[in-house]
């Protein structure tokens, strides 16, 4: 039975995310396949890195299919990256998948995950009755992909993004199962570092995923290796996290990109 961990990357900045992804999944001793999803808009660089790090890279092109769903959702600039996330359930290769944003830190072991079924996911902390799509549980299959990428040219994504999309798709989510309700612990997002600074510190042990969601990226900060300093004012737990992000960085995947 193959099973694996995918995330995705259409960029230099994203796909440094990937690889420390990678080596936090390596890290906390992973039996599962490392699956990235790359454009060609990633340096040669850095995707020969991904192919050290990852058992399989896969190139998608947005523009393969001419189907009316893929056309008229090339329409949809606004869901460039959305419909680039899609492709993730083309994977056939694999039974069961759980996809990753390139922005997720893991810290302890996540491949209990497995056990769960389509779609399973974390509350959002901005909207407990929504998911949040930076970590889920899939089962690949081309059938759903299709419908997929004809449900989001027809209907469109909420909120821009593939998160408003899988919601609307996935719309039983909030209600019809708990057991497709993963612990919050799995998908930590950055703003519960200001939000609910107390219920960081009680359950910090707990912590098994960092989604560094929002506009500021790991790898858009500067790191001081010498006094393992960073750049920026940060609260606390966020810089704890972010430190610890950098020191992967340093160690497993800066030494090889030089
Ligand atoms: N992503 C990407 N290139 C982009 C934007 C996003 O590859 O230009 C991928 C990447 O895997 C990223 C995910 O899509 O983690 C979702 O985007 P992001 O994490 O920036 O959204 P947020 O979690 O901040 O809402
Ligand atoms: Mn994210």
């Amino acid at each position: 039975m193959s099973e694996a961990f995918v995330t995705l990357a259409t960029t230099d900045g994203y796909a440094l995310g990937a690889l420390v992804l990678g080596q936090s999944l390596k890290a906390v001793k992973t039996e599962r396949k490392l699956c990235v999803m790359i454009t060609d808009h990633v340096s040669d660089l850095l995707k020969r890195n991904l192919e050290a790090t990852f058992d399989e890279v896969i190139v998608v092109n947005v523009l393969d299919s001419k189907d009316t769903a893929h056309l008229k959702l090339l329409e949809r600039p606004e869901l460039g990256v959305t419909f680039t996330k899609l492709h993730c359930w083309i994977l056939e290769q694999y039974q069961k998948c759980v996809f990753l944003d390139a922005d997720c830190l893991v810290l302890q072991s996540v491949d209990d995950l497995f056990e769960r079924e389509e779609l399973s996911a974390s509350p959002d902390a901005g909207w407990p009755d929504i998911f949040n799509s930076g970590v889920f549980v899939y089962k690949p299959s081309k059938d759903t992909y299709e419908k997929l990428v004809k449900f989001a040219s027809e209907q469109g994504s909420f909120d821009g993004g593939d998160q408003g999309l899988l919601n609307k798709y996935f719309s039983s989510w909030a209600r019809a199962d708990i057991s497709r309700h993963l612990p919050f612990t799995y998908n930590v997002t950055s703003n519960t570092f200001y939000s609910y600074v107390p219920a960081v510190n009680q359950f910090r042990s707990d912590i098994r995923i960092v989604h560094f969601a929002g506009t500021v990226k790991p790898w858009q900060l500067t790191y001081d290796p010498q006094a393992k300093q960073l750049s920026g004012c940060y609260q606390s737990f966020e810089r704890e996290f972010l430190l610890k992000w950098w020191e992967l960085m340093y160690e497993t995947v800066w030494p090889n990109l030089s």
